[in-house]
């Protein structure tokens, strides 16, 4: 087993810590802000583009759960983190192609991205025999009902992608767990207005699907929005790691 902490450079951690107190203040008072308890709202540091030492660094720092959005990343970081001796959640939260589901399955803990009957047949498939417990999947939900940047769409009656077919193949699944639902805030919409839509959807969902609780939804720039219509999963990067180089 490696040292971890001889991977984190002390700047770089201060950096992290003094981010990571700015983002759980936010979270707090958004909070405190709609009389919700601050323990129903879990943080899930969006690492991609940055190192495993960050990672690393995050864990020692008291968080628990990590996103990533590209496997050819994902995988061997979490491969690096690992032998680290450090052991967060791991969430997909990324566009999945079905060729990628065998690599997913042997390091994450949680599967948000998921859009289609197809996909979550090739999760089920894959989990088969190679985990001890079921994936954890967020159905992600286009709030506009256009799939082009991922989603299923609600009020479809499209087999694949509209949501109800893929929240009941999910519930079907022996290998799958429907935890809740994910959501990005479309481009050009006010996240009030995306949330308060998403928080529709939810409850329709639930009726459906008791277990549903979860939802994924806010990011840097407007997690309390979403906390403010019931997110339980916020995704925050680059308010947490700093901007990022590329936009992805
Ligand atoms: C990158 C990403 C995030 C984090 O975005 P920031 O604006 O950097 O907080 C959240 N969710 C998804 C799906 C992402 O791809």
């Amino acid at each position: 087993m490696t040292d971890s902490a001889s991977l984190v450079r002390p700047d770089r951690r201060a950096e992290l810590a003094a981010g990571l107190a700015r983002v759980r203040t936010r979270i707090a008072d958004a909070c405190v802000a709609v009389g919700r308890d601050r323990t129903e709202v879990t943080m899930i540091a969006v690492t991609k583009t940055y190192p495993a030492a960050d990672v690393i660094a995050l864990a020692g720092l008291g968080v628990t759960d990590v996103g990533e959005n590209r496997d050819q990343e994902a995988a061997p970081k979490a491969e690096q983190v690992a032998l680290a001796g450090v052991a967060p959640r791991w969430h997909f939260i990324g566009r999945l192609q079905r060729n990628k589901v065998k690599s997913v399955v042997r390091y994450a803990d949680v599967v948000q991205s998921v859009d289609s009957v197809r996909l979550a047949s090739a999760l089920d498939a894959a989990t088969t025999g190679r985990r001890d417990r079921p994936l954890e999947v967020f159905v992600q939900v286009s709030i506009d009902g256009d799939p082009s940047r991922g989603g299923s769409v609600p009020d479809s009656a499209d087999p694949d992608i509209g949501l109800g077919p893929v929240t009941a193949a999910v519930a079907a699944s022996a290998g799958l767990r429907l935890a809740g639902l994910m959501a990005v805030a479309p481009l050009g919409w006010e996240p009030e207005r995306a949330f308060a839509r998403l928080a529709t959807i939810a409850e329709t969902v639930r009726a459906e699907h008791p277990q549903a609780v979860a939802l994924s939804a806010g990011m840097s720039g407007d997690l309390e929005a979403a906390i403010g219509h019931g997110a339980t999963h916020v995704r925050v990067g680059s308010a947490l790691l700093g901007m990022r180089p590329t936009l992805r």
